[in-house]
């Protein structure tokens, strides 16, 4: 099949802060030779190309002059099952929660707690998604990517991938590889991860002695339900910034002066800070300026109320980047992919 190909195309509902910006070239593609095909069309007419998912990792602050390829490939399938360890697969284009919930319902352990994280398959490798205590690194079995330098396929398994916290060597080397397909390696049995945030004591509250998988998912999506802002009602990125690892003798001085300081000790010393409560502590919580703003309830989420543009959520990140470096000697990074 021949995928179709757009001009002019407003990215409003392919990005979930809701930048209306334009496309000066679309189009989604299906499968292998669907993208081989549109990225063979963008060479020969010399253009850029951006691949994008879910568009919920993306702060789009101006019109793209380049071939945005929205990746649309569907599928998912057992590999290998041996009673034990179980080996999925799905195309890239797969809706990430719809992907968790299948291998739930398959009982298939593993994926829990990385539930109602918005975009695809294919984008999760790329800042190695995480969430309460799990990054897909802990369940990744593999991945098929395009070389888009050479034009061959090429198998990534764990150690290649150099997943690191919110990185992976995909977002350290942005455009070389397109991602077509994610494996994971799951399990029959249940390894709970509960200690993170408040994930045990919502089981509590629901009567949940010994959770399953799936009432983990449940307990977790009823948490995020409560303090995320859901893109389709309030645009936003998840995230805006990572959590700074910084040394404990910073934090020794931080703490000086906020005895509250949010902070877990890492395994190599170092300490990672909360940016949520150093950008809470820092009064910007609830702050609005125009349709810009940051969330009420959640102080690492930037928001776009209507019709913010991208350089305007961008302006609003760097002036809370300056304020933090001021308050706390602490440089925030910002998480989303900008173009
Ligand atoms: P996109 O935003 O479309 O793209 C992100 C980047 O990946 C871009 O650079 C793009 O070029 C590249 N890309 C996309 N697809 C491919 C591909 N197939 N091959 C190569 N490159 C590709 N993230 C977390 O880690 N944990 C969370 O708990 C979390 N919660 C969130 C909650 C909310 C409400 C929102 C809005 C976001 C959250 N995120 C979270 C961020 C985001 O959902 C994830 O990073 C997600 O994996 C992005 O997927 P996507 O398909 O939307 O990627
Ligand atoms: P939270 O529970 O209020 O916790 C605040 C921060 O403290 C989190 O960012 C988390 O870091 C850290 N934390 C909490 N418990 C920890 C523990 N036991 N050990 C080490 N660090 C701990 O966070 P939240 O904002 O509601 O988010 C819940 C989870 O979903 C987090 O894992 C968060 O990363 C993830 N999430 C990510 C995005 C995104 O866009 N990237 C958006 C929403 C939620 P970590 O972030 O390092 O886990």
């Amino acid at each position: 099949m021949t995928a179709l190909w757009q001009e002019q195309v407003s990215l409003k509902p392919f990005n979930t802060f809701g930048i209306d910006v334009k496309a000066r070239h679309f189009s989604q593609v299906h499968d292998d030779d669907e993208v081989r095909e549109a990225l063979a069309q963008a060479q020969q007419r010399g253009l850029p190309v951006l691949v994008i998912g879910g568009g919920s990792n993306l702060l789009l602050t101006g019109d793209i002059d380049a071939l945005v390829l929205h990746m649309a490939s569907r599928g998912r399938r057992v590999l290998s099952d041996d009673g034990e360890r179980v080996v999925v697969e799905a195309e890239a284009g797969e809706p990430w929660h719809p992907f968790v919930q299948w291998t739930l319902a398959q009982g298939f352990c593993g994926l829990e707690n990385l539930s109602l994280i918005p975009g695809t398959v294919g984008a999760a490798p790329m800042q190695n998604v995480g969430a309460y205590g799990v990054e897909i690194k802990h369940v990744f079995a593999g991945l098929t990517a395009l070389d888009r330098q050479t034009g061959e396929l090429r198998d990534f398994g764990l150690e290649e991938c150099a997943f690191g916290y919110r990185d992976s060597l995909f977002k350290r080397n942005p455009g070389r590889w397109l991602i077509l397909r994610v494996r994971f390696a799951l399990s029959h049995t249940l390894q709970a991860h509960l200690d993170y945030g408040p994930v045990r004591q919502r089981l509590v509250e629901q009567g949940v002695e010994q959770p399953s998988a799936q009432a983990i998912s449940d307990a977790i999506c009823s948490i995020r339900r409560e303090k995320l802002p859901d893109p389709a009602e309030l645009g936003n990125a998840g995230s805006f910034f990572k959590n700074p690892v910084v040394s404990a003798e910073l934090v020794e001085g931080i703490r000086g002066r906020f005895p509250g300081v949010v902070a877990y000790l890492q395994a190599d010393g170092q300490v990672k800070l909360a940016a949520g409560w150093l950008i809470e502590q820092a009064g910007w919580k609830g702050y609005r300026d125009g349709d810009a703003g940051v969330h009420r309830l959640q102080s690492l989420v930037l928001v776009n109320y209507g019709q913010a543009s991208g350089a305007q959520l961008h302006d609003l990140a760097r002036r809370i980047q300056a304020d933090i470096r001021e308050r706390f000697g602490v440089e925030l990074e910002m998480e989303p992919n900008l173009y």
